[in-house]
Parts: C-alpha cells; structure tokens; sequence
C-alpha cells in the first residue's frame, strides 16, 4: 500500500500530513516558526527555518506512520501565498527575511505605481487583482530597493524569487545542486506579475516594478511532475507532482469542481472561494479573480475570491498581545458566559482592510462600549468579526455571479468552535457544512499530487472521499440579523483614514 504525502507550508506553522487513497489522514508532523514584527506593520519570518522545520516534519510525519520513502507514491506542496523570498541561486541563502503577505510596507510602492495611472485598478483586468501590498510583486520590488547589493546581482542573474511553494520546492529538489526553479499557476496569480489569459509572466508589468523575468520562476500547472527529491535529501528520489497556494488547496480539497461551488476557510485570515470554472469573472464588488486550479495540459479553472485579512489572528492577538485567554479554544469558553455581544463590535483591520474594501487607510476599532460590555462580550466580539466579514464577502460574491450560494463549506483551524459556526450560519443565513477532514488544505495538495502520478484516477474518485461532519442551520430571526449587520457596518466605518 502507498501514500501521498503533502507537505502545507502555511502562515504560522508548516505541516507535512501522510494520506492513504480514501483520503484519510495517516500521520501529521508540525512546528510553527517564528513571527517577525520588526515595525508596525511588518510582518516576517526566517526562509532558513522554514526550510529546516520542512525537512523536520516531513521525516517526523514518516517516523508516526512507520513509513520509508518507497511508500510514498508522491508527494504535494501546498504554501503561503504572496509571502515572498529572494534568494542567491550560488549560496542557497536568502537576501532578505520572507516578507509575509500581510505586511503593509509595501504601501508608497503601491501608490507610486498606482499614480502612473489607473490606481488600485492599473493592473487589474491583466492580473485579476487590485494593486495592493498584500501580493508578491511589490514585496520582491522592496528587498530589491533596499536590500545593499541585491538589485545588482539581480540584474546580472544571480538572484531568484519565490513563494514559498518555490523555496520549499527548490530546497527539496537539490537547492544549490540542481534544484528546480518552478512555481504553479496558482501562486503565479498572486504576484502580480502573470498575465490571467497567457498564464505566463506580465513583462509590461514586471518592468514598471524593476524585476528582472530572470529571476522569476517557471510558470506550470498545478498538478505534474516538477522534479524529484534531491540527492541526499529528506525526500530522495520521490516525484514532487503538485503545487497549489493554500486557499486554492483547500477549495481543491473541498472538492469544489462544479461551476458555482464555494469554501470558505478560518485560519489565520478567511478566504472564501467560488469556483467559476473556465470563466474569469472580474469582480464588481472588491473580489479577486484567481486561478482555482490547472490540471496538467487541461484548461485552467478560475475562481472568484475573498479574502479577509484577519479572523483567527484576532483571536491570536487576544492571546499574545492582551493575555485576555490562554489558548485559542478558550475564547468559545468565554463567549459562551454571555448571550449576546453587549453592543459590542470589534474591526480588526490590523492590515487595512482587504476584501470588499482595500482600504489600506484603515486601522482596527473597538466601538459600541459601555460600562456594562464584559471579557464575554469582547470575546463575541471577536468571533462575530469573523463571521460579519464573511457575511461581507458572501454578498459581494452574490453579487458578483448573480447567484446566490444555498449554503457554506467551511474548513480551517477556527471550524473547531461551535458558537462561531453557529453565529456564521444565523448572519449569513445559508447552512455552513463542515467535512469529516477539516484538514483540506493539504488533502488538496495530496490530490494534486496524486492525479500527476495516477495514484487517483479522476475527479469522482475525489468527490467519493468527500463527506460531511457537521451542519449548522441558521436560526436567527431576519429583523435581528439585519439590525446587527448594520450595526457592523456602521463600525466599519469608523475604521478608515487612520492613516493617510
Ligand atoms: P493557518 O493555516 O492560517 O496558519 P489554521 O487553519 O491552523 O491557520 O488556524 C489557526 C487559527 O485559528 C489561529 O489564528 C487561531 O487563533 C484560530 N483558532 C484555532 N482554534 C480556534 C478556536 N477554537 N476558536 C477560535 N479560533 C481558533
């Protein structure tokens, strides 16, 4: 009997989760890294350690499940988005720290370019995204502005450029003795820098940033054979066969093939994706336009997405910065002393905010105090956020399709607390669906991988190994959804111009 295994890059930790062919998870290795503020909106962490913790929880998910590499049929990478590295193709080391995709210090670059015309919207019916910090291609332009020496090896071919998928690829597949320079469609669309129809590198565009096309990676699709693991590697000899960024995993994951069909998931940020199928559909309505996903030489697959900045990095924040609970889980406890959010209501746009808005201006905000608004009522707060903004998102995603979603798939580590999937279905007012593996994100990634290798024969055999955990039916009366909605909309507003 052989596996896949997927190797999930993510924002706060990297995983590595062997999967059999019903889908089922065999072994799980995990370590988070380190989370870098050096300023006020910066936000970093260390490629070295990164690479280091991959190879650790590769070999330690492989020790759980008693395995050697000849059980493991192929193997999928599934990573951060936008979070952007630059490294010396000579040393293996990186220039810079990764600039993590929620770090705004990107913004006058963004306006700069903006201001050569069209704005936030300059690039947007070439790459399906609002010119924003939150993408690769400003990111890789700042280490080349700031960083001593780096546009200049750069320019002369030295230097390479990644998402995350591309470093944990290239490391895995030799690094300095030989390994692969490649990227999937997927992550390529969150640069910035790929033209949405060609599906190849923007050279217009790559030229207004100053990055030079070389050391950009290739461009492939999202389930195929990239290479094999390096020499002396901790994946030695096995076929690395497919790359999707994380939300687009887990959407793949979810088994979200028809036209019409969304996720949504609760990690550190939320992101809801709709499955537009080999439609681009430019949004309207502060969505991006996204590769869903490519399957060797078919067509690519679009999606419409939403995403949120912060979700479960508010709770976070009221774990680390403020003390107020112990661990993530505990804030269901302290929700559930109250009934209600007192009035309370809590915008985290500790990035700006992103979807529908893009409003970098805009600065969190806690409104609606009295004196009678307790720890219970803030810890609503806090997870009704999560749930406004996706209401946000869902509507926005209506409106762009001009069709109404009939209920919610849901994933992620926030998926774990009842109350808020309740609050989610009672203000969106569609069933929210939670499958048996919460895990999708990497599942997605073992798909992809599987496919190449003929591991899973097709789509259906995928959709079989979907099934469902847990259903939340909504249960709030119309006037008091709304009332509340408003209310929270109305916060929102409070949160712009805070920064010009
Ligand atoms: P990522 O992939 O973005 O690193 P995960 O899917 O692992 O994120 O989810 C982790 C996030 O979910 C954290 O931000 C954490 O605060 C939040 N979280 C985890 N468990 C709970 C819970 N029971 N209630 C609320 N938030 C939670």
């Amino acid at each position: 009997m052989q596996y896949i295994l997927a190797i999930d890059q993510g924002t706060t930790s990297t995983r590595a989760i062997v999967f059999d062919h019903a889908g089922t998870i065999v072994s799980v290795g995990q370590r988070e890294h380190q989370q870098i503020f050096p300023r006020a909106g910066w936000v970093e962490h260390d490629p070295m350690e990164i690479s280091a913790n991959t190879r650790d929880v590769v070999g330690e998910a492989l020790a759980r499940a008693d395995l050697n590499l000849g059980d493991i049929a192929a193997v999928g990478i599934t990573n951060q988005r936008e979070t952007a590295v630059v490294w010396d193709r000579t040393t293996g080391k990186p220039v810079y720290n990764a600039i993590v995709w929620q770090d705004t210090r990107t913004q006058s670059i963004v306006d700069d370019l903006g201001a050569l015309g069209g704005g936030a919207e300059r690039y947007q019916a070439r790459t399906g995204l609002p010119l924003a910090t939150y993408f690769s291609g400003p990111k890789v332009k700042w280490i080349l502005d700031n960083v001593e020496g780096a546009r200049a090896k750069a320019e002369q071919g030295e230097l390479l450029f990644g998402n995350t998928d591309t470093w944990t690829l290239w490391n895995l597949t030799g690094g300095v003795n030989g390994g692969v320079h490649i990227t999937d469609v997927t992550n390529a669309s969150r640069t910035l820098l790929m033209d949405l129809d060609t599906l190849d590198w923007d050279t217009d565009i790559a030229a207004e940033m100053g990055i030079p096309i070389s050391m950009l990676p290739q461009i492939r699709s999202s389930s195929e054979r990239y290479g094999n693991g390096g020499p002396g590697g901790v994946l030695k000899g096995v076929p690395i066969a497919g790359i999707l960024g994380d939300q687009q995993a887990a959407t793949f994951g979810q088994v979200c093939y028809e036209v019409g069909t969304a996720k949504n998931t609760y990690g550190t940020g939320n992101f809801m994706l709709l499955n537009t199928g080999e439609e681009k559909v430019p949004s309207r309505n502060g969505l991006l336009t996204t590769v869903c996903y490519q399957l060797g030489a078919n067509k690519p697959v679009y999606a419409l997405e939403g995403s949120i900045a912060i979700t479960g990095a508010l709770v976070q924040w009221l774990r680390d910065n403020l003390g107020m609970i112990g661990s993530a889980p505990e804030i269901e406890v302290l929700a559930a002393d109250v009934d209600d959010n007192g009035g309370a209501y809590f915008v985290p746009a500790f990035s700006g905010l992103y979807a529908p808005y893009w409003r970098a201006d805009a600065r969190g905000a806690l409104v609606g105090l009295t004196r009678y608004v307790n720890k219970g009522h803030l810890a609503r707060a806090v997870l009704e956020a999560t749930a406004f903004q996706t209401r946000e998102v869902l509507d926005a995603m209506n409106a762009d399709s001009g069709v109404a979603l009939t209920e919610l798939k849901v994933d992620g580590g926030m998926v774990g607390n009842e109350l808020l999937m309740q609050f989610q279905a009672d203000i969106l007012d569609v069933p929210v669906i939670r499958p048996k593996v919460a895990e999708t994100t990497a599942l997605g990634a073992a798909y992809a991988a599987g496919l190449a290798v003929g591991y899973w024969q097709g789509l259906d055999e995928l959709r079989a190994n979907w099934s469902e955990d847990k259903r939340w039916t909504p249960g709030l009366a119309a006037a008091e959804r709304e009332r509340i909605y408003r209310n929270w909309k109305k916060a929102v507003t409070r949160t712009f111009d805070w920064v010009d």
